[in-house]
């Protein structure tokens, strides 16, 4: 390692410089043989019960050990700059899905997609995301992005650019996680979204820790004085719902209401 520092170069290194090289060369020609495609996770009105809009959720459709989760590639995609062409895979096959629907003049949904940092804050983003909307001809008010408050963590004049860019084509936005970092509060502040969403794990304690529902409460009440909708992710019982329903949350999300699936095994 130079300057009289040494590391052993042993077979467990080399074993595990290896499986990631392996891993960053499926990444790449799984792009390239479309093996990633999406699984649709409903929202829904609370008051309601009626669908609102669909999420995409990329998986990977791999020929031998089938469906792989993203848990399992994004972060080797975020360290290796792949991600953004992963994300750019799942927008195309949503502006198509968007198209489809508009050609068939069936009811159509919006559709959200998650962007990470890296592709929302480079330069190719805005005119990637204008050039597969062209393509498809899709109304860009049909199309939602989420984004996490990593994205502001380095330059937050960049990201209110990059938000402002997409208000000006009447693309919405959803901040997604919400409370899981540390300068959430901020974002309620500075930043315009349309959709606020609050992290799963706020949403387990819910019935039972004080606390929680205290913010949950509170982030309700500032995203109203702020004009964003309040959607609660993960929601897996009907005694969470009703909670949510009683501290005037928009809408929900989880296995309560569906488990993501392909677009032909949803009920909608
Ligand atoms: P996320 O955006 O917060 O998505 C919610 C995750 O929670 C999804 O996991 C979803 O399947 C799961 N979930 C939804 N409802 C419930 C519930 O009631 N109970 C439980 N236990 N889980 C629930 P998934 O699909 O494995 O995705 C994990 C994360 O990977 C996502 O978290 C998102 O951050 C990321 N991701 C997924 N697709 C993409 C993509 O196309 N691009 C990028 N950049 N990231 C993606
Ligand atoms: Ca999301
Ligand atoms: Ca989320
Ligand atoms: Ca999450």
């Amino acid at each position: 390692q130079g300057k009289n520092r040494y590391v052993i170069f042993n077979d467990d290194l080399w074993e595990n410089f290896n499986n990631h090289y392996k891993k960053v060369y499926e990444i790449k020609s799984a792009i390239e043989n479309k093996e990633f495609i999406i699984h649709y996770q409903p929202k829904a009105c609370i008051e309601t019960n009626k669908i609102t809009g669909l999420e995409a959720l990329v998986r990977w459709n791999h020929p031998t050990k089938g469906i792989i989760y993203p848990d399992a590639f994004i972060s080797c995609a975020e360290e290796t700059g792949l991600i953004s062409q992963i994300d750019i895979t799942v927008l195309e096959i949503a502006a198509q899905q968007l198209s489809e629907w508009n050609k068939q003049g069936k009811k159509k949904y919006n559709i959200s997609i998650n962007i990470s940092p890296q592709f929302f804050l480079s330069t190719h983003f805005i005119p990637t995301v204008d050039r597969v909307l062209k393509k498809y001809v899709v109304n860009p008010s049909n199309l939602q992005l989420e984004i996490t408050e990593n994205i502001a963590l380095n330059d937050i004049n960049l990201s209110k650019e990059v938000i402002k860019e997409l208000r000006v084509r009447n693309i919405k936005i959803s901040i997604d996680d919400f409370g899981k970092g540390y300068s959430s509060m901020t974002y309620i502040k500075e930043f315009y979204f349309n959709d606020l969403k609050i992290d799963k794990s706020f949403i387990d304690n819910i019935i039972n820790n004080k606390v929680d529902q205290t913010m949950i409460e509170m982030i309700i009440n500032l995203s109203k004085i702020r004009g964003f909708e309040v959607v609660a992710e993960g929601v897996e019982t009907d005694e969470q719902l009703a909670f949510l329903r009683k501290l005037g949350c928009h809408k929900y999300q989880g296995y309560l209401l569906s488990k993501p699936k392909p677009i032909h095994e949803l009920c909608i």
